[in-house]
């Protein structure tokens, strides 16, 4: 059995206004949501322990991204220590924005992924070809060297979850189809057997335009432990309905 999970990443967007629609309309509908899978939010680095304060204790809260380092002389960056001290639960790391537009690289990714484990927050390693590597026929080669090259010399942990994010499915409404979705997922899973970690009871969550219209196709996929969902986890009703569907898969 492994554990299903529905993150919503909001990105730099929600205002305060839209923060307190969001937790009022949620709070209304929470109690009557099954409590199987495991949901959370990534908002704003500043609206982090406004959000912890806000929401249900047993939604979680977490980063979009962390420092590899715990302290020091490193202007804007959000320590993995600090977010461990506020309650948090998890942070996503290695997200197709940071890669691309921030230039992470994987090295600095299995750096940070090591210092989140030492405060033991839970990892969302995020992983994800482009749309020319796709269509060039390179899914699996680029998704291995991101695997290997992020979990490089990382001991096995329940704390580390996959997120496949396909970039070309990022924001534009295209979604992969649940059978492209699948198989690729399966080709994760087997990339995490060949380094060594149990891939039977590790997560991999889909993300690229999941909405509650195609949600449920995803989750019914074999492979597929959840969604990571940016644009539709913006709105309560939206988030909600993915949430009943993850608790339902
Ligand atoms: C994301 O931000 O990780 C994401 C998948 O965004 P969207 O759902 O909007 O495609």
């Amino acid at each position: 059995m492994r554990t299903i999970y529905m993150l919503g990443n909001w990105k730099m967007n929600q205002s305060l206004s839209d923060i307190n629609s969001f937790s009022e309309e949620l709070a209304v509908a929470w109690t009557n949501m099954p409590k199987i899978a495991q949901c959370g939010i990534a908002p704003q680095a500043m609206h982090l322990s406004l959000l912890r304060e806000k929401l249900p204790t047993d939604l979680m809260v977490g980063a979009q991204t962390c420092s590899e380092h715990l302290s020091g002389a490193f202007t804007g960056e959000l320590s993995p220590e600090a977010l461990s001290e506020l309650n948090m639960s998890f942070t996503l790391v290695g997200h197709s924005e940071r890669r691309h537009l921030y230039g992470e690289t994987d090295g600095q990714i299995n750096a940070k992924i090591k210092t989140a484990l030492t405060k033991n927050l839970r990892v969302i390693f995020c992983i994800g070809e482009q749309l020319e590597e796709r269509e060039a026929g390179n899914t699996e080669s680029v998704l291995k060297t991101q695997i290997t090259n992020g979990l490089k010399d990382i001991k096995p942990s329940t704390h580390i979850v996959i997120a496949y994010e396909p970039v070309w499915a990022i924001g534009t409404g295209k979604t992969a189809t649940p059978e492209m979705a699948q198989e690729t997922h399966a080709y994760v899973r087997s990339v995490l057997k060949e380094i060594g970690f149990d891939a039977d009871s590790t997560s991999i969550l889909y993300g690229g335009s999941v909405k509650p219209d195609n949600v449920e196709g995803l989750l019914k996929c074999k492979d597929i432990d959840g969604g990571l969902v940016g644009g539709a986890s913006l709105k309560a009703k939206d988030f909600l309905a993915l949430c009943y569907a993850a608790n339902n898969a």
